[in-house]
């Protein structure tokens, strides 16, 4: 806890949440309103790089202030909090009007690269867009998605961060009794594509218009010179949105609940709930048990993605003015999927060239996977420690498949395939050993976590948050980290409750 008293007492006083930008945007917007207090908190996890990164953020405050602020008890002078609105479709069906129900926002700062955040609290109490819900967020999802937004940053994914988590014993009720907790997250913003079909379902054209204009000038700045403006903001959504897929698919993360309202128009990953990272590999992993069709399992994400964009496509047909104008912004998708897939399966694979072959190759080691539910994690990581000759460093590999010799069949094609670049074992190992993690958050591991944190002990969050990190580096020291799953881990289940 000390140093996160010096990350807040190190930095010079600066800006300390100035007034959102968000406010700035008509009433009809958002609802002003104060985070209900969380009863005696205390402090659970921060990130101290986050801290540092956002200095200017923290430097006013000891520990028990700070602690106040980001549970909600305690307003900065300079915050104006708010709820938004917003709408979307859940599991493919239109649900209406949805809108931070649990999330406050407090206000923006500045980080030490002068960039733009908003800073949220999510969990910090009911609000009108709670609708049925008790505007809280128990401790086990509040640590799920603190360790998964810091993880996926260091995977270089784009997503929101996350700064500290505060708890409470308040009990809140789930499928059980579970205490609340409060994460204080961060992103350039919180805006959906749900936040634009809110609009437009609700047949308010001059709000769809002041959201897009609110969005270009802020966030696209150029395709304000573009000739239709709102064409090229979603020629722009539509890519960063594909990149984001294949950037999830890459490193096996599966998102669970991609429902419109939880899809950033800046492409970055939003609202972390029942996710999970492929351990065993199976394409038709659903990571959410209750996702019972398997819309968003792991090979479904891409086809999702496409379908959300057609969604917010939809809501911004009345500001791009024709249907075809909008179908070729949305028909980029495929493409910008296609070339960040390659590209980063170019990483992964250690080819610094694309050749004809690779597709298949890429493929048929994808089937061998498949076929052995071998952990997708860890043959990535072993692959890009083998040599480019035949060695017994092989058998760490093989050890992952049960059909050893298809995949030894298949090591012989990728050899020669290596061959054709004149790949050299140490360079090719250097640059797959930074594109393919050795540490991600297994949900056993998370899970460990959550049951000491459950006893206060909050050790084991610190030590997960500094492996993940760094998921790149051997760190031998916590080799147990990167292990399979023990068997208890098989009956692990995440639900939508959180
Ligand atoms: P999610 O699927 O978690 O993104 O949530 C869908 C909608 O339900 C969002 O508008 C949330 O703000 C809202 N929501 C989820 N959990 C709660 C809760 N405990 N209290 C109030 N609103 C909630
Ligand atoms: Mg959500």
């Amino acid at each position: 806890m000390s140093s996160f008293i010096n990350a807040m007492q190190n930095h010079h006083l600066n800006d300390f949440f100035q007034n959102s930008l968000f406010s700035s945007l008509p009433a009809s917007f958002f609802t002003h309103l104060r985070p209900t207090p969380l009863p005696s908190p205390y402090l659970v996890a921060f990130s101290e790089k986050m801290a540092n990164e956002h200095s200017v953020l923290f430097n006013r405050f000891q520990e028990t202030e700070a602690v106040e602020i980001f549970s909600g008890n305690k307003i900065p002078f300079t915050a104006n909090p708010l709820a938004s609105v917003y709408s979307g479709h859940q599991f493919g069906v239109w649900a209406g009007q949805l809108g931070d129900g649990r999330a406050i926002l407090l206000g923006d700062t500045i980080n030490k690269y002068q960039q733009r955040f908003e800073v949220q609290l999510k969990g910090a109490g009911a609000t009108p867009y709670s609708r049925s819900g008790d505007g809280r967020a128990v401790l086990r999802s509040s640590i799920r998605e603190f360790l998964c937004s810091e993880a996926m940053h260091a995977l270089r994914i784009p997503t929101s961060r996350a700064l500290c988590i505060t708890g409470s014993d308040q009990y809140v009720f789930r499928e059980q009794p579970e205490t609340a907790a409060v994460v204080t997250r961060l992103a350039p913003s919180f805006i959906r594509f749900g936040s634009f079909e809110h609009w437009y379902y609700n047949r308010r054209h001059d709000d769809l218009k002041i959201l897009a204009d609110f969005v270009i000038e802020h966030y696209f700045p150029h395709c304000r010179d573009e000739h239709n403006p709102y064409q090229a903001l979603l020629i722009d959504i539509t890519r960063k949105t594909a990149e984001l897929m294949a950037h999830w698919q890459s490193v096996g993360f599966m998102h669970g609940v991609m429902n419109t309202d939880n899809m950033s128009i800046l492409g970055i990953t939003l609202d972390y709930g029942p996710f999970g990272f492929m351990e065993a590999f199976n394409d038709s992993h659903i990571c959410n048990h209750t996702d019972q069709q398997g819309r968003y399992s792991y090979k479904m994400q891409p086809s999702v993605g496409n379908w959300n964009l057609h969604a917010l496509g939809q809501a911004m047909l009345p500001l791009i003015g024709s249907v075809e104008e909008t179908q070729i912004a949305l028909s980029g998708y495929s493409t910008c999927f296609v070339a960040q897939w390659e590209s980063l399966l170019r990483s992964k694979f250690g080819f610094s060239i694309a050749h004809e072959s690779d597709k298949q190759l890429g493929e048929d080691f994808f089937s061998l996977m498949q076929a052995s539910h071998a952990d997708f994690t860890l043959s990535f990581r072993q692959l890009s420690h083998l040599e480019n000759e035949i060695s017994p460093k092989d058998d760490a590999l093989l050890d992952l498949f049960i059909d050893r010799e298809s995949l030894k069949a298949w090591l012989q094609r990728y050899r020669k395939r290596l061959a054709l670049e004149d790949s050299k074992t140490e360079t090719r190992q250097v640059s797959m050993l930074t594109s393919n993690p050795k540490y991600i958050l297994r949900n056993y591991l998370a899970q460990n976590a959550i049951e000491k944190a459950q006893k206060k002990d909050f050790s084991e969050i610190a030590k997960l948050l500094s492996i993940l990190e760094n998921p790149f580096d051997e760190q031998i020291e916590h080799e147990e980290y990167a292990k399979l799953p023990p068997d208890w881990a098989k009956d692990l289940e995440v639900s939508c409750s959180s």
